[in-house]
C-alpha cells in the first residue's frame, strides 16, 4: 500500500467510479430503511427485489463484499488505500452496503487471525459470497458482562464435543444458519478452560425461542443445546485458549457497533431534519452535528490505525462507548424534531412507527457488544490508567 503512488490510486478511483456508476442499481442507491431492508444473505434469505439480488452478485464477483480479504478467500485483495477509495466512491453514489453481515464484521477478522487455511477457505469464501449466514453464542443467563463465566459446557467424545447448554439474547439465532460459540471445555480455569467453535444451526439438538423486544420487534432468541455434536476440526484456535479469539472478536463488534455513531447518513442531521423551529432544539442539533462530524474524523483515525495494526487494544470500547452515545443521542433529537407524530407507532404516515421503533432500538447500543460501563471500565483500566480501575 505504501508503495502504491498518487497515480495509480487515481486510476483506480477513476475506474472504480465507473464501474460502480455502471454496476449500482439504482434502488440500491437509496439508504436502507431498516434492517429488514438490509441484504443479509444465508440460506434462508429471501431477497427483497431482483435489484438486491444483483447488487450483492456483481460484489461478490469482484470480492468487493470483503475488498481487502485476500482474494484466495473471496476477498478482492485491495489495499487499504484502495479499500477506502472504494468506500468513499460507494459512499458519493449513495450506494449501499451489497451485504450486512456478523461473518463480515466479526468471525472473518478472527478467522483471518486464528483460523487454519483449511477452515477459511471454506467459510471466508462462503462468507464473501453471502452463502451462509452467522449468529453469536457468547452471553448466557448467567454470564453477560462477566462473558468468562460461561457455563455452556462440553465433552470430549474423541473427534467431536458434545455440547450442552443455553445462550442468551443471541440475535437472529432464528435465521442464521451457523453460529460462532464460546463453550467451557474445561473447569480448571475461568479464563483459559474456554474454547471458540463453529457448528451449524440444524445440527441436531440445536433449538431457538424468539425474546420479543420493547420495540415490537423479535431480532434475538435464547438458544438451547441439547448434546450437540460439534467435529473437532470446526474448533477456532486451539483447545481452552478461545478467549484471546472471542476478544479479538469482541474488538471487531465493537468497532462495527461504534459505526453506528454514523448513522448510516452522509447529511448531516440539521440537513435531514430540514427547518426546525424551535431555537433550542435548533442549538442542540448543531452540537450534534459538530460532534458527529468530530467523532467521523476520530473514527477514520481509529480504522486507519486498526487496518495497520497500531490501534491500542482499548480503542474499540472507546470508539464503541462514543459511537453508540452518539446514536441515541441522533434519535433523540429525530423524536424531538418529530414531536407527538414521531411517537405514533403504527400508521402508514409514521411509516410503522420508524422514528419511535428506531429510538427504542437504540437504547440496546450502550448494552450489546459489551456495556457502556464495561466499555468505561476498560477506559479507565487501560488508557487513563486510574488507580483501581
Ligand atoms: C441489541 C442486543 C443484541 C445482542 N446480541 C447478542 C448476540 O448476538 N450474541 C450474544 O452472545 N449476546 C448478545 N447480546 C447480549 C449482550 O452482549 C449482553 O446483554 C451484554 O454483554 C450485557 O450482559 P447482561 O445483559 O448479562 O447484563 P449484566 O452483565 O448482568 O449487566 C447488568 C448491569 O450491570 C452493569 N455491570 C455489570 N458488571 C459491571 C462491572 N464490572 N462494572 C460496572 N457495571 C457493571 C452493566 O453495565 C449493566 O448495566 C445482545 C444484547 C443486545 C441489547
Amino acid at each position: 500500500m505504501a508503495n502504491q503512488d498518487c497515480d495509480s490510486l487515481d486510476i483506480f478511483r477513476g475506474e472504480t467510479r465507473a464501474w460502480l456508476e455502471a454496476n449500482c442499481p439504482a434502488e440500491m442507491r437509496l439508504p436502507v430503511r431498516s434492517e429488514k431492508d438490509a441484504c443479509w444473505g444465508g440460506r434462508k434469505f429471501a431477497f427483497q427485489s431482483p435489484a438486491q439480488k444483483q447488487w450483492l452478485g456483481s460484489m461478490a464477483a469482484r470480492g468487493w463484499t470483503v475488498p481487502d480479504w485476500p482474494s484466495e478467500y473471496g476477498g478482492g485483495g485491495l489495499s487499504a488505500a484502495e479499500t477506502k477509495i472504494l468506500k468513499e466512491e460507494m459512499a458519493a453514489l449513495g450506494a449501499r452496503s451489497p451485504l450486512t453481515s456478523f461473518g463480515i464484521s466479526m468471525l472473518g477478522p478472527a478467522l483471518l487471525k486464528y483460523g487454519t487455511e483449511a477452515q477459511n477457505k471454506r467459510f471466508l469464501s462462503e462468507i464473501a459470497l453471502g452463502q451462509i449466514r452467522w449468529c453469536q453464542g457468547y452471553s448466557e443467563p448467567g454470564a453477560g458482562s462477566d462473558l468468562a463465566g460461561l457455563q455452556t459446557r462440553t465433552e470430549d467424545a474423541g473427534d467431536h464435543y458434545v455440547v450442552n447448554g443455553q445462550k442468551v439474547w443471541t440475535s437472529y439465532a432464528d435465521e442464521a444458519d451457523w453460529i460462532f460459540c464460546l463453550v467451557r471445555t474445561s473447569s480448571e480455569s475461568k479464563h483459559q478452560g474456554i474454547s471458540f467453535v463453529l457448528f451449524d444451526m440444524e445440527s441436531e439438538g440445536v433449538s431457538t425461542r424468539p425474546i420479543l423486544l420493547i420495540s415490537g420487534n423479535s431480532p434475538f432468541c435464547e438458544t438451547f443445546f441439547d448434546d450437540v455434536k460439534v467435529p473437532k476440526n470446526q474448533l477456532v484456535g486451539e483447545e481452552n485458549r478461545g478467549w484471546d479469539v472471542a476478544k479479538y472478536l469482541l474488538g471487531h463488534e465493537r468497532e462495527m457497533i461504534s459505526g453506528m455513531g454514523l448513522g448510516g447518513e452522509k447529511r448531516a442531521l440539521g440537513a435531514v431534519l430540514g427547518g426546525v423551529d424551535d431555537p433550542l432544539l435548533r442549538a442542540d442539533v448543531a452540537n450534534f452535528d459538530v460532534d458527529a462530524l468530530a467523532f467521523a474524523a476520530m473514527s477514520e483515525r481509529f480504522i486507519d490505525q486498526l487496518k495497520a495494526g497500531e490501534a491500542h487494544p482499548a480503542f474499540p470500547s472507546m470508539m464503541k462507548y462514543a459511537g453508540t452515545e452518539l446514536n441515541k443521542r441522533r434519535h433523540e433529537l429525530i423524536v424531538a424534531a418529530g414531536g407527538s407524530d414521531a411517537l405514533e407507532w403504527d400508521s402508514d404516515r409514521s411509516k410503522g412507527g420508524k422514528a419511535a421503533r428506531d429510538w427504542l432500538r437504540t437504547k440496546g447500543n450502550s448494552i450489546e457488544g459489551g456495556t457502556s460501563e464495561i466499555q468505561l471500565g476498560i477506559v479507565a483500566k487501560h488508557i487513563l490508567r486510574l488507580p483501581g480501575a
